[in-house]
């Protein structure tokens, strides 16, 4: 156990403490695997920047191994935790292990995947969670698109969903996350975790991803949409090429590739090939056609 500013980490001892007064049974439901190693909570902090200034919004603090860490280093740290049990016992976790933090601290029980920002007593700048993994693209997508303040994120997720944010086009795990991720900014990978830090031991390998946003299609509701549409129908059938993939959202194919044209994009081309850029001057194309907008 460490002690920087006055804070403790948790260890494999505390995790088992912590779980055994609760009388928690990880689910794998909600994905539930705590994290007793201090070093992979520091990294992970350390990874996403964050300082004195920032707010941070923890989604799933669980038992609150990466929340002590983040008081380490973040102005402030609101958590947003689904299960009752964890979220009831987190402010007495971070009074006994940050004492002179406690203050700076906030949680809410509530669904990531439909928490908005009136639900939160403080407005974030930050997104950074070991995310449960079942959900952990719509919980990411939802976020960025309700929480346009959140200039950065560092999340933790399955090491494939991880290089398959991180992928650029042309690939084979190149897709709708992809995609969709880039719609808010600089999508990157920020390291490998591997699987004996958690307790209980997941099956699978863990990622980071940092995801820097700039907003370079601006934050129009209506054209995001409007875009997330078009990816979705794109890779629906991702082996088609665009002009066959796209028949049903544009109203027909010779429609589709009518738009196709407008935007500048090769008919033949398959959605894999495409580049949010694209995508963004797609959904413009279809503007308000009654048929591709619908
Ligand atoms: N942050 C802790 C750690 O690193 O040890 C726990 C991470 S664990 C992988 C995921 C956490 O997310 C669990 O505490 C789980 O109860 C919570 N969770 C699952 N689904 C959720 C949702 N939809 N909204 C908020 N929290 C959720």
């Amino acid at each position: 156990m460490s002690d920087i500013a006055g804070v403790r980490l948790l260890g494999p001892g505390q995790i088992r403490g912590l779980a055994a007064e609760l009388g928690v049974r990880p689910t794998k439901q909600l994905g539930q695997n705590f994290v007793h190693d201090a070093n992979t909570v520091r990294r992970i902090v350390a990874t996403s920047g964050v300082g004195p200034d920032d707010v941070v919004l923890e989604v799933g603090p669980g038992l609150g191994s990466l929340t002590l860490a983040l008081l380490e280093t973040a102005g402030r740290v609101v958590a947003v935790e689904i299960d009752p049990v964890l979220a009831a016992r987190l402010p007495r976790t971070i009074a006994e292990f940050a004492p002179g933090r406690a203050a700076d601290f906030d949680v809410v029980t509530a669904d990531a995947m439909t928490v908005l920002p009136a639900d939160l007593p403080v407005t974030p700048t930050a997104l950074v969670a070991n995310l449960p993994y079942n959900v952990a693209v719509p919980v990411i997508l939802h976020l960025m698109t309700h929480f346009p303040t959140l200039r950065t994120v560092l999340v933790m997720v399955q090491a494939e969903v991880a290089d398959r944010l991180a992928a650029g086009p042309g690939g084979r795990i190149y897709g709708v996350p992809s995609v969709k991720a880039r719609y808010f900014g600089d999508v990157k990978r920020a390291g490998a975790i591997g699987r004996n830090v958690f307790w209980p031991e997941p099956k699978i390998e863990s990622g980071l991803v940092r995801i820097d946003r700039r907003d370079p299609f601006g934050t129009d509701e209506a054209q995001r949409a409007a875009t997330f549409a078009v990816i979705d129908a794109a890779f629906a059938q991702r082996r088609k090429t665009m002009r066959s993939a796209l028949a049903g959202w544009a109203g027909g194919a010779p429609r589709a590739e009518e738009l196709l044209r407008e935007a500048g994009i090769d008919p033949g081309i398959r959605g894999e090939r495409l580049d949010v850029a694209d995508f963004v001057r797609l959904a413009q194309a279809a503007g308000t056609d009654p048929v591709a907008t619908r």
